[in-house]
């Protein structure tokens, strides 16, 4: 990938309008100039030619950031705002090393998923110890304040039943081509450790759409977390290890309910891998394969709700910024939700405004992270909806927790349990 020394060109372009400004979520609420692009490019530039240090200063404003991509999307002169601050983060971890817990556990995901299933079947059963069950919502709160996550968030439990294991996710790709298309299932860490549910809709729609969908059983992480830290090394080796496992298998398209998955599937390998030209080729097949869920069953499988109670009339659409603009898919969720006749869709407010979640910001500072959930929920809270329907399985953990936070009675769903 490209590394922030060779990015000098991008930080260039920038000529301190401001314009990106208006649109940044953590400036909207921290109001500083260090919270958005232009003071954020300011300190990497000084950082870049030696006049400031790796301070905590430094660190601690790289990391007010979702990576929403609002500020590239709306910059005048183009500037590649989202890749320079992940160069930015992928240059501190390599000078200063990844934190210990961060690593051990995305090496779990990466190397030996059994162990880590193992440890995470140990802490299904432990949590409710540490955890209650929220009435109101489908969650669990903290009974007590816990590093990283604090008391009283609104967490999703463990499942009982990872998806990888369940019967949905079991089963080898036909042999030749039967429906409309091959499809693997990619499911992704959300989807298999805490929405399973989601996982068994996404393979039950697809089937009813006339794709012949399998799951292959290999694959790992995608790397988004890992590359969002700083941890690029992590990520390389989890591409890898995925481009294998795919390749393996025979298929149209390779597709996921998960937006932030779907984009690292679709663009991060080949910024990850880029220093094995020999891969180009083999991530560019696999790369043009992936597509995100509702863009396959819209576009390529042509596929409508035949009309599925929803247990709630009225249902708004949340955007996630690796869906709408890392990947260009606005219209599609909304097709399939409009064509569901029980449903009565209604735009909220700022559909496109980040949920608070990305970036690793609801870790690294969830104080700020869920302030910025606030205004989400506030559009949520006037549309009147009953159902919130998103595309991403952390935008689905970012929501219900700020619904619960702000007092807002809605439900959240993903748009393939609702069509
Ligand atoms: S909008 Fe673009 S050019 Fe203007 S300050 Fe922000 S990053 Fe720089
Ligand atoms: S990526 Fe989003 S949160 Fe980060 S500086 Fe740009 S607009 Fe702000």
């Amino acid at each position: 990938m490209r590394k922030l020394v060779e990015l000098k060109y991008e930080l260039d372009k920038c000529v301190k309008c401001g314009t990106c400004r208006s649109v940044c979520p953590t400036f909207r609420v921290l109001g500083r100039e260090t919270a958005c692009a232009r003071g954020k490019l300011t300190l990497i530039d000084a950082y870049s030619s030696g006049a400031i240090g790796l301070s905590d200063a430094y660190l601690k404003h790289l990391k007010e950031c979702t990576l929403c991509g609002a500020c590239r999307d709306t910059c005048p002169k183009g500037v590649d705002t989202v890749a320079i601050y992940n160069a930015a983060r992928v240059d501190a971890v390599q000078k200063l090393g990844a934190p210990v817990a961060a690593s051990l556990v995305f090496k779990n995901l990466l190397e030996s998923s059994k162990v880590m299933d193992a440890a995470l079947k140990i802490a299904t059963r432990l949590q409710g110890l540490i955890f209650k069950d929220a009435t109101a919502e489908s969650g669990l709160l903290s009974r007590f304040s816990l590093p990283v996550i604090g008391k009283g968030r609104l967490l999703p439990p463990l499942a009982r039943e990872f998806f990888l294991e369940t019967s949905e996710a079991r089963g080898l790709p036909a042999p030749a081509k039967t429906g409309k298309a091959k499809v693997a299932f990619y499911a992704g860490c959300g989807v298999n450790y805490l929405m399973p549910d989601v996982g068994k809709a996404s393979i039950e729609i697809l089937k009813k759409a006339g794709a012949d969908v399998f799951v292959p059983s290999a694959q790992v992480c995608c790397g988004m977390p890992a590359f969002a830290s700083g941890d690029a090394a992590m990520a390389r080796q989890m591409a890898l290890k995925n481009l294998e496992v795919f390749e393996a298998f025979d298929c149209d398209y390779i597709t996921t309910s998960c937006a932030t998955c779907g984009h690292g599937l679709k663009h991060m390998f080949a910024d990850v891998l880029s220093d094995n030209p020999e891969l180009s080729s083999r991530i560019e097949a696999f790369s043009a394969k992936v597509i995100d869920i509702n863009a396959l069953l819209v576009n390529v499988l042509k596929y409508r709700s035949g009309g599925k109670e929803t247990g709630g009339k009225l249902v708004t659409y949340h955007d996630p910024c690796h869906l709408n603009r890392a990947q260009n898919v606005r219209n599609e969720p909304r097709e399939l939700l409009k064509s569901n006749k029980n449903i009565a869709f209604k735009e909220m407010a700022f559909p496109c405004s980040c949920c608070g979640l990305g970036g690793g910001l609801s870790l690294t500072n969830y104080d700020l992270s869920i302030e910025i959930t606030e205004r989400k929920i506030e559009s949520i809270r006037a549309s009147g909806a009953d159902i919130v329907a998103t595309a991403c399985p952390g935008c689905m953990v970012q929501l219900r927790d700020g619904l619960h936070k702000y007092g807002v009675n809605a439900r959240v769903a993903h748009v393939v349990e609702l069509i």
